[in-house]
């Protein structure tokens, strides 16, 4: 089975240069970051040295323009390695992926100005955060109460947004909040970037969670943040089309992160069922274990091959990829979730316990059916896409 998965791997769409990338994203995650990951999870502690490893590749580069000092590769290829990042460590995965999906956004909408002016923050190494989530408004975000009050050449933000990835770390905010010249729930939607170290910018806490527990997840507060209104993007009131057209690139790196802690899930567990002993026979031997892994199996497999295909969508320049996004979602978080929970299974006793890595994937791989809009979201947004009008 890992052959078939290693074929499917094979016939990713991938230049020369990019295979090279992913070989050595490939060495960096076996040799440095998988090794670390467990003490990562027991600590907490946020995991700066492999953040500088990622830095050293220069792989923030791959989703810059060459313009603002980037050497941009392929979609394809940014999935490919947030995935095998996240085998390795799915807390390092997800930092390093929660950049890009907070500076999309800038990169696709940004002006000149403002592309010239922060970008090679990020291409050099500089993380970001995607603030949208605020306690009244998680799965219906245009319920967010964070007001931009237009002050001359500043916006004044003020409220506070919760669970934010790299809310504690972040070097640029990109943060949606409502226009206040602007009487329209949705209509009042719009998005800035605001820098670390603005005045009224604080980090209150961070979450104490099941996984991803190296990963910081922080509450904000703005108290009257001056931003400069050359950071403004878009026009004002264009947040909400550039929230949705953001997540539809953000979605499938989150599934690409899922589908890390799956097939590090799978592994361990194939690996184990061919080693495990019980009643004198390897436990593989049984065919409740060899049907167990079969279904596994045909799932990754199955969510790896869609993973493709809405990479090649993007690379090709679909217009429109949204459902598409939202399956891939969907299936791949609920795939991470199942496999892991086999996993542990398939390992007994053993499973329940720390000593083996299935444990923390089990914890890890909850978050990923609730984030980017949970699955339940997911399932309505593709139903809804079903009816005919
Ligand atoms: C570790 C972590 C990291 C995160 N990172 C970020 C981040 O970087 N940036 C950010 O902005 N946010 C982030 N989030 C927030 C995350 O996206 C939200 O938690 C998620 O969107 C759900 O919102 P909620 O928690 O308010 O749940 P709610 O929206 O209150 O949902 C509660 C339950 O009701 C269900 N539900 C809600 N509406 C419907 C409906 N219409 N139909 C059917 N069921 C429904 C949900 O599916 C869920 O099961 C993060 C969260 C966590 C835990």
């Amino acid at each position: 089975m890992a052959a078939l998965l290693d074929r499917l791997d094979a016939t990713v769409a991938l230049s020369a240069e990019e295979r090279m990338l992913l070989d050595s994203v490939r060495a960096l995650a076996r040799d440095e970051i998988a090794p670390k990951a467990e003490e990562h999870d027991r600590t907490g502690e946020f995991p700066r040295a492999n953040v500088e490893a990622i830095n050293a590749l220069g792989l923030n580069a791959m989703f810059v323009p060459e313009a603002y000092g980037g050497t941009p590769l392929s979609y394809t290829a940014y999935l490919a390695c947030v995935r095998a990042l996240s085998q390795a460590c799915a807390a390092t995965g997800i930092i390093w992926a929660t950049t890009f999906h907070a500076m999309k956004p800038l990169i696709d909408f940004g002006t000149e100005e403002q592309k010239r002016r922060l970008l090679p923050r990020i291409a050099t190494g500089g993380l970001g955060a995607l603030a949208i989530t605020e306690p009244e408004a998680g799965s219906d975000a245009t319920g967010m109460k964070t007001r931009f009050t237009p002050a001359g050449d500043a916006i004044v933000v003020s409220g506070g947004k919760i669970f934010i990835t790299n809310g504690d770390v972040a070097d640029l905010y990109l943060v949606f909040g409502k226009w206040s010249e602007i009487d329209d729930s949705k209509g009042a939607i719009s998005a800035l970037i605001l820098e670390r170290g603005t005045p009224g910018l604080k980090i209150l806490r961070t979450e104490d969670k099941l996984g991803h527990r190296a990963s910081g997840t922080a509450v904000l507060a703005f108290e009257n943040c001056r931003v400069p209104r050359a950071n403004l993007l878009g026009a004002p009131g264009t947040g909400l089309r550039l929230l949705l057209a953001s997540l539809n690139k953000s979605r499938p790196s989150v599934a690409a992160h899922a589908l890390g802690i799956a097939r590090a899930a799978f592994e361990d567990a194939a690996a184990y069922v061919n080693e495990r002993q019980q009643s004198g026979r390897r436990i593989i031997d049984f065919q409740g274990i060899q049907f167990m892994l079969a279904d596994m199996a045909a799932e990754l497999a199955l969510c790896e091959a869609w993973l493709w295909h809405v990479g090649r969508l993007v690379d090709a320049g679909a217009p429109d990829f949204a459902v598409e996004a939202s399956v891939l979602k969907l299936r791949a978080s609920d795939a991470a979730m199942r496999i892991a929970t086999d996993a542990v299974q398939l390992y007994g006793g053993y499973g329940y316990c720390k000593d083996y890595r299935v444990e923390r994937l089990f914890r890890d791989a909850k978050i990923t059916q609730i984030w980017e809009g949970t699955n339940q979201i997911h399932r309505q947004f593709i139903g809804r896409s079903l009816i005919e009008r």
